[in-house]
């Protein structure tokens, strides 16, 4: 067995008198695709942000491959190899959807190069490998801003993966879509990230979804877990049911 990803031990946050994650514990694999579900408010989005570094923990531990992350800053999380895709579109609107995926080339790879004027030609061979196989080269010269909203998805996508991860948070990536293309979406994203060797964390509120790609499933509610373990040991887990049944 090699060593997971990522340890989240005893992670726990507060927020006034509301205790939005208690004392939750989890492992992801190395090229695992790992969900979190659970009702509104269970305490999800809480968790990828103590991850991700947007949110300090009360207690708790989270170690990315064996290194302590807990309390770094975001953008030093980043640097180690965690990427994240975001709910509200994160492209530069009066930009192509090429020189979007570029600049997150030149972003990762580069730092400070972005600045010079011949950033335009960096890494665009790169970039168009990257749109192509998330289906978007033939929109790779049209500004973002003009984008349907499923295509910018799959523009944050490429955009996540030029910054070549190796844990990618996705907090509800397919949200705002129709439930046809949020399918077509996740199990895009789960092909990619498999072949690549990427884990993900995710979450997503169509459990068809989450079934369908999830190797491991934590389930939360209201803070406290619930339930972990394979996809069908979660479905036939007697309180899961009972939370998603509404009794
Ligand atoms: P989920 O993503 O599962 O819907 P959240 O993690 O967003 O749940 O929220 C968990 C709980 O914490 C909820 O009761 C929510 O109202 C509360 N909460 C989340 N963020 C904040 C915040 N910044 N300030 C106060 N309460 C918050
Ligand atoms: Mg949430």
């Amino acid at each position: 067995m090699s060593e997971p990803v990522l340890q989240v031990e005893g992670l726990r946050k507060a927020f006034g008198g509301v205790i939005a994650v208690d004392t939750v514990s989890f492992e992801v694999a190395a090229g695992r695709l790992f969900a979190i579900i659970g009702p509104n408010g269970a305490g999800k989005s809480t968790c990828f942000n103590m991850v991700g570094g947007q949110l300090l923990p009360d207690a708790g531990r989270v170690q990315l491959a064996g290194q302590d992350i807990t309390g770094l800053p975001p953008r030093r999380i980043w640097r180690l190899g965690v990427g994240r895709t975001f709910q509200v579109a994160a492209t530069f609107t009066a930009m192509t959807v090429v020189e979007n995926v570029q600049m997150a080339f030149i972003s990762h790879r580069r730092r400070l190069r972005a600045l010079l004027p011949t950033a335009r030609k960096l890494y665009r061979a790169e970039a168009m490998a990257v749109l192509e196989r998330v289906g978007m080269a033939d929109q790779a010269e049209r500004q973002c801003g003009l984008l349907a909203y499923g295509d910018i998805k799959r523009v944050e996508l490429a955009i996540a993966l030029a910054h070549e991860p190796r844990l990618l948070l996705m907090d509800e990536p397919t949200a705002g879509m129709a439930p046809k293309e949020r399918i077509a979406l996740m199990a895009l994203t789960a092909d990619i990230v498999r072949e690549r060797g990427i884990s993900v964390l995710f979450t997503e509120h169509d459990m068809d979804v989450v079934f369908a790609h999830a190797d491991t499933l934590l389930v939360l509610d209201r803070g406290r877990t619930v339930a972990t373990g394979t996809p069908d040991a979660v479905r036939d887990n007697a309180e899961v049911q009972r939370i998603y049944l509404g009794g």
